[in-house]
C-alpha cells in the first residue's frame, strides 16, 4: 500500500498541490490524469521523494516519512526502496550499454551480486523485448527501445510500485504502441503501476483507478467508468482537450 496523507506544495504562491490525500493498494493500475501544470509529476513524484511536499506523510508498505522536518538519509532510502520511476525522458545512462543500464541499479543498491544483476537484468531485457540488444548503447536505440530498457531497469530493483511520468509523450504512435504494451502486460500481471498520461484509451481501459488532479487538488478519484461518465464540467472540459 502506498499512502499520502495531507501532503501540500507550492511554488512561491503558487499552490500545486493543497492537503492532498491518497491510498493506493498493491496491485492495481492507477491513471493520474490532469490539465497540464495540474501537479501531476509533482504528485507522483512525492511518492518516491525526488520531491519533498512540505506537509503531510507518505506510507510505503511499512516504512513512513512526515514531512516538515529534515529527512534522513536512511529515512529516503527506507522509503525510496518499494518504488522506481519511469520518466518521459528515458533517462538512461549514456555512457553504459543496456545490459549496464539494466544491471547497474540492484549492485549498487547493494542488494545483490554482479552475476546476479546480470542474470536479472537479461531477464527483464527479453520481457520487454530487448532481450538480443544488450551490447548496445541507448544512442543507437530508438526512443520507444530506451523506454522499454528504461521500464526493465525499473523492474530490475524489484520495486513494489512502478511510477511513470508520461512514459509515451515524447514517441511517435508506433513506438508508443510498443510501450504501451509492454505496461499493459505489467498492469496483467497484477503489478502495482502508478502512471501520469494523456492516453486517455489507457486509462479506459486498462486502470482499475482513475485519479484526477485540477485546482490544486483532487478532482475526481475512483473507477474508470465513473470518470468518464461524469458530467463534472471540468472533467468534461479535460475530456474535451485531451480525449
Ligand atoms: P504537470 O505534471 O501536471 O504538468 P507539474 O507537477 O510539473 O504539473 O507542475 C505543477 C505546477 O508547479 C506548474 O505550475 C509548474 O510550473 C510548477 N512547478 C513545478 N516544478 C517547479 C519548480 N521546480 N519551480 C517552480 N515551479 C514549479
Ligand atoms: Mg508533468
Amino acid at each position: 500500500m502506498l499512502e499520502l496523507k495531507n501532503v501540500s506544495k507550492a511554488y512561491g504562491d503558487n499552490t500545486v498541490l493543497n492537503n492532498v490525500s491518497l491510498n493506493l493498494p498493491d496491485g492495481q493500475t492507477t491513471v493520474i490524469l490532469g490539465p497540464s501544470g495540474s501537479g501531476k509529476s509533482t504528485l507522483l513524484r512525492f511518492m518516491n521523494l525526488l520531491e519533498v511536499p512540505e506537509t503531510g506523510a507518505l506510507t510505503v508498505n511499512g516504512d513512513s516519512v512526515t514531512f516538515g522536518q529534515r529527512l534522513t538519509d536512511a529515512q529516503i532510502r527506507s522509503v525510496r526502496q518499494h518504488s522506481a520511476m519511469v520518466f518521459q525522458g528515458y533517462n538512461l545512462f549514456p555512457n553504459q550499454t543496456v545490459l549496464g543500464n539494466v544491471s547497474l541499479p540492484p549492485v549498487l543498491n547493494g542488494k545483490i551480486s554482479k552475476d546476479e544483476a546480470r542474470t536479472r537484468a537479461q531477464s527483464y531485457l527479453d520481457r520487454v523485448g530487448m532481450g538480443d540488444r544488450l551490447e548496445e548503447y541507448p544512442d543507437n536505440l530508438s526512443g520507444g527501445q530506451q523506454q522499454r530498457v528504461a521500464i526493465a531497469r525499473a523492474l530490475a530493483v524489484e520495486p513494489d510500485f512502478l511510477l511513470f511520468d508520461e512514459p509515451t509523450s515524447a514517441l511517435d504512435p508506433e513506438l508508443a504502441a510498443e510501450v504501451t504494451r509492454v505496461m499493459v502486460d505489467l498492469a496483467q500481471e497484477g503489478r502495482s503501476l502508478v502512471v501520469v498520461t494523456h492516453n486517455i484509451e489507457f486509462a479506459r481501459t486498462v486502470a482499475q483507478r482513475v485519479i484526477f488532479l485540477a485546482d490544486g487538488g483532487i478532482g475526481f478519484d475512483g473507477a474508470p467508468e465513473d470518470f468518464f461518465a461524469s458530467d463534472s464540467e471540468r472533467i468534461q472540459r479535460y475530456l474535451s482537450t485531451y480525449g
